[in-house]
């Protein structure tokens, strides 16, 4: 029995994508021109599907404190904190970076994909639940897994919901951990967090929030969702990742508990890979340095959301959610339609992200745009004309409600 047989499926979806609009899980940037702007089939392309929400990937600090690690640290370390050792830099990260989080510890990882992998299974063993929202990232699924918890799924920012869940479990015992988001990723819409509080309240939980795509973006101090909502003391532990607004690579996992520092020796994906590069980790100190520094880079994010958000409205189309969110996802009615549309889009100039089922919520088929503060005004209002013009020619006429 070939073990490769079973992505015969997945070949004929891949070839009949290319076919309809090309090969939209396999893009290259073969030259970086700025934050926003990439060479893509030899042409100059808009970037509207990075992630790059602070646009500070080419910050000619960042680059510098980058470069100098490299040179006096050198390009890898080789190995994990808990076998290798740590270097100065990720301490140094950790105890600046709690300190930006207002948090008492900070657990820095490779990936934010580990951090959440870590945390899960740091949290939770086979005797506990896991209580997560339906539409959570894999991520937070498959930390769920690790960890041999009971997982329990609530409908989608349903608080009633997961009260119910949690009344149905009590006799259950061992601990509950919720797990929320603070922008979701596919749909851009928030996590409504005051009510899933008067939930903790009666339950007593303990809540994780994971800030991935909020953290920098939302809140006074631009700590995320819970900063916003003025709930961060509510809040056990928060997660996070370098990989958005920080423009880096890593994650992180944060909170107040006395054995927190602990979970360092209780979590696989912490323990058993190699920790970050010198370089990762002194780019990403450098960017909090400069988030923190430069609330305009939200003030202008935040902006240019609401420009294309309104841009997209008036032109008619269905988006993921009703609020104005860094995440703008543009719901098309098939997946032939969604290809098309996304390879018209690409030619003309603008790369955003496909989402498709089973990696979407309730099957939806996504064209998703991710702003960036670095994006200039002319260049929002272009992708909204090539949305436009891209719908006006038929590849995506269903797409528009009117
Ligand atoms: N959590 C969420 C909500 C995410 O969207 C992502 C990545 N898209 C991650 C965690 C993982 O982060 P990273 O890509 O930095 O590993």
């Amino acid at each position: 029995m070939d073990l490769l047989a079973k992505l015969a499926t997945t070949a004929e979806r891949h070839a009949r994508m290319k076919f309809l609009g090309g090969d939209a899980v396999g893009v290259v940037n073969e030259k970086l021109i700025s934050p926003t702007r990439a060479l893509i089939d030899g042409r100059e392309t808009i970037l509207a599907g990075t992630n790059n929400y602070m646009g500070i990937t080419f910050d000619a600090e960042c680059i510098a404190a980058g470069q100098k690690a490299l040179a006096e640290f050198g390009t890898g370390t080789t190995g994990s904190r808990i076998a290798n050792g740590s270097f100065a830099l990720h301490k140094q990260l950790e105890t600046e970076f709690a300190t930006f989080l207002d948090r008492k510890h900070c657990i820095v990882f490779t990936t934010g994909y580990q951090a959440n992998l870590g945390m899960m299974s740091g949290l939770a063993g086979s005797r506990d639940t896991i209580y997560l929202d339906a539409d959570s990232h894999s991520s937070i699924y498959d930390g769920c897994t690790l960890s041999g918890a009971k997982l329990v799924r609530f409908r989608h920012n349903d608080a009633a919901d997961l009260d119910k869940r949690l009344t149905r479990g009590e006799e259950d015992g061992g601990g509950k951990l919720v797990v929320l988001e603070g922008i979701y990723s596919m749909m851009g819409d928030r996590a409504p967090l005051a009510d899933f509080i008067e939930v903790k309240k009666k339950h007593g939980f303990q809540l994780l929030v994971d800030e991935a795509h909020s953290f920098g973006v939302l809140g006074p101090h631009g700590r995320g969702l819970a900063d916003e909502a003025g709930l961060e003391k509510e809040v056990d532990f928060v997660v996070g990742t370098f990989s958005k607004s920080v423009g880096a690579i890593g994650g992180f996992g944060a909170g107040d508990h006395p054995y927190f520092e602990y979970l360092r020796y209780a979590m696989r994906p912490y323990m058993f890979t190699a920790s970050s590069s010198p370089a990762s980790i002194a780019t990403s100190l450098a960017a909090i340095r400069k988030l923190a520094a430069e609330p305009q880079r939200r003030k202008k994010l935040a902006e240019n959301s609401a420009r294309l958000f309104h841009g997209f409205k008036d032109l008619g189309l269905e988006l993921g959610c009703d609020v104005v969110s860094p995440v703008v996802a543009v719901r098309c009615p098939d997946e032939p339609l969604t290809i098309s549309m996304w390879g018209a889009l690409l030619k003309a100039g603008v790369y955003v992200n496909i989402a498709l089922p089973p990696g979407t919520p309730n099957k939806l088929c996504l064209l998703r745009c991710s702003v960036s503060a670095a994006h200039s005004d002319a260049e929002i209002d272009r992708i909204i004309e090539l949305f436009g013009a891209v719908v006006a020619q038929g590849h995506g006429k269903k797409v528009a409600n009117g």
